[in-house]
């Protein structure tokens, strides 16, 4: 059996007042906690008070490459502009990229040691727009991508792998 953890987003509960941006940073930085910019998220909220727009998206996957086309939706009136609801760290715009290296950032729920009862989004959202649950379900736990792999993919698509074999090897005999 493997764990699936699920948040739920209720986005007519959420406010924008991108608490979940601010602790997501935070959580990620490194030392823990030593600063807090909402670039460095990986939950952004689409905030337009004009359009009494407020909805929560969670970085997903890494890809070198941009979709073929463009979707624009419109749910009860209001019209989403291009890309919104996608999560991936893409080349076609800077959202989900840590903001001064470009390497991309992706949700980890939070993963840590000991293990968060909630991850921390969820735990810092008052107005209960996100919500978590844990289920089993058959199948086997899939091996997760870690952050360096992650960056080292990407930096890989942008250079080439004897770029950064040959930086590697340049710095290991310089330590
Ligand atoms: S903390 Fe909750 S209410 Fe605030 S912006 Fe994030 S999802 Fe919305
Ligand atoms: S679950 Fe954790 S890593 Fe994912 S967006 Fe929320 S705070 Fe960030």
């Amino acid at each position: 059996m493997k764990k699936v953890k699920v948040i739920k987003v209720d986005a007519d509960k959420c406010n924008g007042c991108r608490a979940c941006e601010a602790i997501c940073s935070a959580f990620h930085a490194n030392p823990k906690y030593s600063s807090n910019n909402p670039e460095r998220s990986r939950i952004r909220i689409l905030f337009n008070p004009l359009k009494d727009v407020y909805m929560p998206v969670f970085a997903g996957e890494y890809t070198p490459s941009e979709c073929m086309g463009r979707n624009v939706y419109t749910i009860d009136g209001k019209q989403y502009d291009e890309c919104s609801f996608c999560r991936a760290s893409c080349p076609s715009r800077n959202l989900f990229k840590e903001p001064d290296s470009g390497l991309p950032l992706k949700c980890d729920m939070c993963e840590s040691d000991p293990p968060l009862a909630e991850p921390m989004c969820v735990q810092w959202c008052l107005s209960d727009a996100l919500t978590y649950e844990e289920r089993e379900e058959e199948g086997e736990e899939e091996p997760q991508a870690s952050e360096m792999e992650l960056g080292l993919e990407s930096l890989a698509d942008k250079y080439g792998m004897d770029k950064i074999t040959d930086a590697v090897a340049r710095m290991s005999k310089k330590s």
